[in-house]
C-alpha cells in the first residue's frame, strides 16, 4: 500500500518559479494554506542557481525604456509566435518583481549614481537587464529562500523524485514521488498542484545544463495526457565554451564583447548590421553556423568540434572582475584562457526550451481542446503559456518564473483556500500501477547488454547532429528513426543497482525515459513545421510562412507516437512584419 502525504497545495520544483510560487502563497496565505515543496535534488541545487546574465525589466522610463518597448522586443524576438498577451503581463509585472527582490534582500549590481544598473541582451532596444554580477540566478534563489524563511506553514522534500501526475476525470488528483531516502513510492494528495520542474535540457549533449535536467516534467505531463505546445522551438544560445558546452553569459557581449572568424572579422556585420552581436539568439547562433560551415571556423582537434571567438580584451581586467568574474573563472578553468589576454573558444550551445506544458495566460495546464485540468497550474520554463514563442530573448526567462511563479502561487493558493476539501482520492489502480511499472518493472527488469547511459549518449548525440541549429527533412527523419529505435532498445535497460536507498542507477532510467519522450515530440514537431521561424531553421523551407503556420503545435501522447494539433497564436497589438536587425 502506497503511504500518503497530504498538502493544501504541492509545488513540484524549487528552481526560480518553484520558489517564487512558495513564496507568493505564504506571503499572501499564511496560516491557511500549507505547501508541499518537492526537488529531485537539494533546494540551491536547482538549475535556477547557474543563470548568469541577468533578469529583463524596464526601470527607467525617465531615461527612454517603456513597457511597450519591453514587449514589442519580445515579440519581435519571438519572430511573432509569442502569445502578445502574455507578453504584455511578463513586461508589465516585472518592475515590480526586481524592487520586491531588493525589499527582500538582493544585492543587484549599482550604476556609479546608485540607482540599479542594467545592461543590454540580444534583441533589446534599451538595456533593461538588470544583474547581480554574472551570478544573477544564485543571488535570485537566496533572496527567495531566505524570504520563504520567514515563514514555518510548508514542507519540504528535497531528493524525492516525482514520477507521474495522477489526473482522472479530467481533474488533478495527486502526484506519484519516491522518496530517495528509503526508496519507496509516496501519494501526494493536494487541492492544487504548480509543475515548477524546468526544462528538458539535456536532450542534447553539447548543452548548458546540467545533468539533473532532463524533462521529467513535460515528459510526465505527455504520457498524462497533456498536450506539449511548441516543442520544436529549442533555442541554441551563441556562445557555449568548447569543449564542455559551459555558458558564456549573453552579459559579456552586452558588456562589449564581439565576435570574431579565423579572418579576424566581426562576421555579425553581415548578418545584423544594426544589432550586430547583439542580435537575438537565433540570428547570431545561425550566424556562426554559417561562418564555421563556409570554412572561416577554427577546428579543436581533441574535441572535433568547430569554433569562433568570443573578445572580451578590450574590456580590460577591471570591468571583467567587476561584472563578469564568473565568465572569467570558467574560462580560465574550462578552457584553459585567461578572456583579459585571449578570446574564448565558443559555439552554439542548446540552452532553452521555449516549448513546454500547455497552459492559459494565468497558468493554468490546459488539455488539447483547452479545457482547465482543474488543480494544474504550470510555471517557468516547463510551461508554454507561450510568452517566447520562437525564440526567447535573453534574460526574459528568469523575469518569467518571476512572473508566473507569483500569478500561479496566487491562483493555487485562492483555489486551495476555497476548496472544501481534497479531490477525491485516485483509484488504487493508478497509483498501484505505478508502484508495479517503477518496481517490479523498470528495477527488478534483468539487466541486459543495453545500458541507460549508452542509450542518452546514442540520443544526445543523434539530437546534437539532426536537430540542432539547422535542421532538414532528411535529418529528422534520421533523428526520428533513430530514437524510435532507442525506444525500442530502451525496453531492455535495467539499472544494474538493485537497491532501494540512493538508486541514482534507478534515477537515471527513469530521466531517460523522459528525455526519450520528450525528444521525439521534438523531432515530430519539427518534421511537420514546414517553414523557419525563431530557433526553428529549416534549410529546406527557409522562410517564414504566416499563412500556413502562424499557429502553435500541440503534441499528444499516443501509443504510436506523439499526435499533433495546431492551437492559435493571440495577437493584441502588433502584426507579424519581418524580422530585421
Ligand atoms: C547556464 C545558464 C544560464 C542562464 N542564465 C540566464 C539568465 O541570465 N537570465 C535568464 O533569464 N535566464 C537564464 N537562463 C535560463 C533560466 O536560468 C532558466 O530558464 C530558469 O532558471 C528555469 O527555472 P525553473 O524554476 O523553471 O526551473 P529549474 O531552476 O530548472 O528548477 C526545476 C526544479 O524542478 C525539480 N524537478 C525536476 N524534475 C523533477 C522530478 N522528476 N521530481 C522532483 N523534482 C523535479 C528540480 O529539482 C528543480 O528544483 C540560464 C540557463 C542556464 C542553463
Amino acid at each position: 500500500m502506497v503511504e500518503t502525504i497530504n498538502h493544501d497545495v504541492v509545488i513540484i520544483g524549487s528552481g526560480l518559479a518553484g520558489l517564487r510560487a512558495a513564496v507568493e502563497i505564504m506571503r499572501m496565505f499564511e496560516e491557511k494554506v500549507n505547501v508541499g515543496i518537492i526537488s529531485k535534488v537539494q533546494l540551491m541545487r536547482s538549475h535556477s542557481v547557474s543563470a548568469e546574465g541577468g533578469t529583463a525589466a524596464v526601470l527607467y522610463p525617465d531615461e527612454g525604456d517603456s513597457i511597450a518597448l519591453h514587449a514589442w522586443d519580445t515579440v519581435k524576438g519571438s519572430d511573432f509566435l509569442a502569445d502578445q498577451d502574455a507578453v504584455w503581463t511578463l513586461v508589465s509585472h516585472m518592475p515590480q518583481e526586481i524592487y520586491l527582490l531588493e525589499h527582500w534582500g538582493i544585492l543587484w549590481s549599482r550604476r556609479e549614481d546608485g540607482r540599479i544598473a542594467q545592461r543590454y541582451f540580444g534583441g533589446q532596444t534599451f538595456p533593461r537587464t538588470v544583474y547581480a554580477g554574472d551570478k544573477t540566478g544564485l543571488f535570485e534563489m537566496q533572496t527567495l529562500y531566505g524570504k520563504l524563511q520567514e515563514y514555518d506553514n510548508y514542507e519540504r522534500y528535497d531528493e524525492w523524485f516525482v514520477t507521474s501526475y495522477v489526473i482522472e476525470d479530467g481533474e488533478y488528483r495527486g502526484v506519484t514521488a519516491i522518496n530517495m531516502k528509503d526508496g519507496n513510492l509516496y501519494l501526494f494528495r493536494s487541492k492544487a498542484v504548480i509543475i515548477a520542474t524546468g526544462g528538458g535540457g539535456r536532450v542534447y549533449g553539447f548543452s548548458t545544463y546540467g545533468h539533473t535536467v532532463t524533462g521529467d516534467g513535460l515528459a510526465m505531463a505527455y504520457r498524462a495526457g497533456i498536450p506539449l505546445k511548441d516543442m520544436e522551438f529549442y533555442q541554441f544560445h551563441p556562445t557555449g565554451i568548447i569543449p564542455s558546452g559551459i555558458l558564456v553569459t549573453e552579459g559579456a557581449r552586452g558588456e562589449g564583447g564581439i565576435l570574431l572568424n579565423k579572418n579576424g572579422e566581426r562576421f555579425m556585420k553581415k548578418y545584423a548590421p544594426t544589432k550586430m552581436e547583439l542580435a537575438p539568439r537565433d540570428i547570431v547562433s545561425r550566424a556562426m553556423f554559417t561562418e564555421m560551415k563556409e570554412g572561416r571556423g577554427f577546428k579543436d582537434e581533441e574535441s572535433g568540434l568547430e569554433y569562433l571567438l568570443l573578445d572580451l580584451r578590450h574590456l580590460g581586467e577591471e570591468k571583467l572582475n567587476e561584472r563578469l568574474p564568473l565568465v572569467r573563472e570558467v574560462a580560465i578553468k574550462f578552457a584553459g584562457v585567461d578572456p583579459a589576454e585571449e578570446p574564448i573558444p565558443v559555439r552554439p550551445v542548446a540552452h532553452y526550451t521555449m516549448g513546454g506544458i500547455h497552459a492559459d495566460i494565468r497558468g493554468r495546464v490546459l488539455d488539447a481542446q483547452g479545457r482547465w485540468i482543474k488543480g494544474m497550474w504550470v510555471a517557468g520554463e516547463a510551461a508554454a503559456y507561450s510568452v517566447h514563442g520562437a525564440n526567447r530573448l535573453g534574460s526574459n526567462s528568469t523575469a518569467e518564473c518571476l512572473v508566473w511563479g507569483k500569478i500561479t502561487g496566487r491562483e493555487a493558493g485562492l483555489y486551495a483556500l476555497k476548496s472544501p476539501s481534497l479531490p477525491p482520492m485516485p483509484s488504487n489502480e493508478k497509483v498501484a500501477g505505478e508502484e508495479k511499472r517503477l518496481f517490479d518493472g523498470l528495477l527488478k527488469r534483468e539487466s541486459g547488454k543495453e545500458t541507460a547511459y549508452q542509450i542518452k549518449k546514442e540520443l544526445n548525440h543523434v539530437m546534437d547532429t539532426h536537430v540542432y541549429v539547422y535542421r532538414n527533412e532528411e535529418g529528422l527523419r534520421k533523428a526520428l528513426s533513430k530514437i524510435r529505435e532507442l525506444k525500442e532498445r530502451f525496453k531492455n535497460v535495467a539499472p544494474s543497482d538493485k537497491s532501494r536507498i540512493y538508486n541514482t542507477d534507478f534515477i537515471t532510467v527513469l530521466e531517460t525515459e523522459n528525455l526519450l519522450d520528450i525528444a521525439e515530440v521534438i523531432v515530430v514537431g519539427a518534421l511537420e513545421r514546414r517553414e523557419s521561424r525563431g530557433s526553428h531553421a529549416r534549410t529546406d523551407y527557409p522562410k517564414r510562412d504566416d499563412e500556413n503556420w502562424l499557429k502553435h503545435t500541440l503534441a499528444t501522447y499516443s501509443r504510436d507516437g506523439p499526435v499533433l494539433s495546431y492551437w492559435p497564436v493571440t495577437i493584441t497589438t502588433w502584426k507579424p512584419v519581418e524580422r530585421k536587425y
